[in-house]
């Protein structure tokens, strides 16, 4: 099974320097006082990944991700997550989903063993900012990374990542749109969507 097996954090949000996070397979729990960054690894994920919006990341809005120890007024700024796959065990699905290496951009080689995902948020002196993705050092850009990502059934409208509120709305919703989700994540959606496709033409 894919797994993300290392969180790298660089001034983001509280992490003040630089902390590498390895992870396990399985359950992993985070455990620390309140206010100590647990939730804020999980905002790095989305911010990595482009999972969220800022509001997602409960910021107001980007730059507020930069850690406050290293940002200046009129000085430039710079935050980066990056997020390490472990893919051992992960069959590519090329034929079923009719794709095949890009041009230009990220790829996810069959039978490459990890894959690494980098994004940098960078505010400039004059307060500007902008944010980069790369993976395994390709610069690319949101959409490129997203079609990578959904290979490996990272889709930014799944549900990879529960957050708080999520709970309380799957507990809350009908038996359909809750057998919804089950089928997105058995990957039985994907299917279902092509099959309507399929039917429209
Ligand atoms: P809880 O147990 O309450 O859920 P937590 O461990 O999940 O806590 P987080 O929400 O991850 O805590 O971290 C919140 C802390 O992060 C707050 O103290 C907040 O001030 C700090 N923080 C958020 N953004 C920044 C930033 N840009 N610079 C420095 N600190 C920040
Ligand atoms: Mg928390």
């Amino acid at each position: 099974m894919v797994y993300i097996n290392q969180v790298s954090l660089t001034h983001f949000k509280s992490f003040g320097g630089s902390v590498t996070i390895p992870l396990n397979t399985g359950f992993t729990v985070v455990t620390g006082p309140n206010g100590s960054g647990k939730s804020n690894i999980l905002d790095g994920i989305l911010f990595c990944l482009g999972l969220a919006n800022s509001r997602g990341m409960r910021a107001e809005r980007l730059p507020d991700l930069i850690n406050n120890g290293v940002m200046r007024e009129g000085k430039a700024a710079e935050a980066a997550v990056s997020v390490r796959f472990d893919l051992a065990g992960w069959q590519p699905d090329e034929a079923e989903a009719g794709l095949e290496a890009p041009a230009e951009g990220p790829w996810i080689k069959p039978g490459q063993q990890e894959w690494t995902v980098t994004r940098r948020l960078r505010v400039a002196a004059g307060g500007t900012y902008s944010s980069s993705y790369s993976a395994d050092g390709i610069s690319c850009n949101l959409q490129q990374l997203q079609t990578q990502l959904r290979r490996l059934r990272v889709d930014p409208d799944g549900s990879n990542v529960v957050m708080q509120g999520d709970v309380t709305r799957i507990v809350s919703m009908s038996a359909k749109d809750r057998r919804g989700i089950i089928d997105e994540l058995a990957g039985v959606a994907l299917f279902d969507s092509r099959i309507d496709q399929a039917r429209a033409k």
